[in-house]
């Protein structure tokens, strides 16, 4: 087996890393004290083609791959999860669901503004009472004469309020099938539809300058035609876009974890207590053993879904395997390496109090860990 990357996927991963140390980290501190949306930063993505690195260049993208992509997002997300996040639900769950099943007007229309960087993508499923158990969302669509009215709410949606959102794919019920099933399908709903409301963003306890909101949809009209993909086959569609968001939520992970870990590391090279550098005990030893242990399997496993899809191999069960393990390592390192920071720590001055706060969502968003355990129970034939 050969684990060394390309050249061009190396340049990618590079060109990422300088880009994270440059641009990112100097701001990341000021975006997630005050919650502003780095917009520029965004732009600055977009010349470097950054914005659509999974979609062929037919339709904007550079088509780089999805292990160039997973080497890229983990430089992105040492950077700042913030950033990260966003550039994730861009990217996957935002663009990909266009990609599988949009026509080729839909692709024109709404991919390539996306691929080329020039709209934010978003993607709309969860809601007050339907989010593990998706099928309980109640948000409907009607066809009237030439346009579909959607009535419902949604809640915890990323990327709809910023200034590059063009507005957001949903999953509502279209009515019920010939065995009384409902029907759910998968539209595209513009931000200045009519009856269409972006509400306030939700205050959290991490990912600062992600935008994260309600959406209230009351008699909202759109064309017949922002119908994504065939009607009835939504739910379907939306779960095989988030395999993909879940190899990508894993490299966050893996990012988010290396971050904390080198941290950790230097500060345990440079503390001193009891005489000499706390690195020299083993008890600490042992900490940074097991987080770098932890660090490389989940990357392991995450190159490894990535590559399945890549080589066109089915990927669900790693996706959901590299989802579980990547982003509970991420919370357990985060952890690890605050306690070796000691009460620093525990400080806003110190970074890894933010990586700390940000680490748990990732256990949390894209199917809960409890979820993909179910997932992966499924695949192995429980
Ligand atoms: C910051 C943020 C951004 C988000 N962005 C988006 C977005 O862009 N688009 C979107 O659609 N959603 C988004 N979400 C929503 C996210 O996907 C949901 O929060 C997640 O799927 C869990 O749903 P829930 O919060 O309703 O929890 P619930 O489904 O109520 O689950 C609560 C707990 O019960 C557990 N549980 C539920 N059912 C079972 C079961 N059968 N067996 C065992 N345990 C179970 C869960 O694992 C969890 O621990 C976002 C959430 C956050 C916090």
């Amino acid at each position: 087996m050969d684990f060394k990357l390309t050249e061009e996927q190396n340049m990618l991963k590079d060109m990422c890393r300088n880009f994270a140390q440059n641009e990112i980290m100097p701001n990341a501190d000021a975006w997630n004290k005050t919650g502003e949306f780095p917009t520029a930063i965004f732009k600055k993505m977009a010349e470097l083609d950054l914005m659509g690195v999974l979609i062929p260049e037919e339709y904007g993208g550079s088509n780089a791959g999805t292990v160039a992509f997973v080497a890229a997002m983990e430089e992105i997300s040492k950077g700042d999860q913030s950033v990260a996040v966003t550039w994730n639900a861009h990217l996957t769950i935002g663009s990909v669901a266009f990609l599988y099943f949009g026509t080729e007007e839909q692709k024109k229309k709404f991919l390539v503004p996306l691929a080329k960087g020039e709209a934010l993508g978003a993607f709309g499923l969860t809601e007050a009472n339907a989010g593990s158990d998706a099928r309980g969302i109640k948000t409907k669509a009607v066809l009237d004469g030439n346009e579909w009215v959607i009535n419902g709410t949604k809640c915890f949606i990323t990327n709809v309020g910023t200034p590059l959102s063009y507005g957001v794919i949903i999953l509502a019920t279209t009515g019920e099938d010939q065995k009384g099933n409902k029907k759910f399908s998968a539209f595209v709903v513009p931000k200045d539809a009519k009856g269409f409301t972006i509400g306030k963003r939700y205050e959290k306890i991490g990912w600062h300058a992600v935008d994260t909101r309600e959406l209230i949809f009351e008699d909202c009209r759109i064309p017949k035609g922002n119908l994504l993909g065939k009607e009835g086959e939504g739910l379907k569609q939306f779960l095989e876009v988030l395999d993909v968001g879940r190899i990508s939520i894993a490299a966050i992970s893996v990012g988010l974890a290396q971050k904390a870990f080198e941290l950790a590391l230097y500060h345990s090279q440079e503390r001193v207590q009891f005489g000499k550098p706390i690195c020299k005990n083993q008890a600490i030893q042992f900490k940074l053993a097991d987080m770098a242990t932890r660090i490389e399997i989940s990357r392991l496993i995450t190159y490894k879904a990535a590559w399945l899809r890549d080589n066109n191999l089915p990927y669900a069960l790693e996706a959901a395997m590299a989802k579980t393990y990547a982003s509970e390592t991420a919370v357990r390192v985060a952890e690890e390496a605050l306690q070796i920071h000691g009460g620093y720590g525990y400080t806003e001055e110190y970074l890894i109090s933010r990586l700390y706060r940000d680490s748990k969502v990732l256990t949390i968003g894209e199917g809960t860990n409890e979820i993909q355990r179910m997932v992966i129970a499924k695949l192995i034939g429980c």
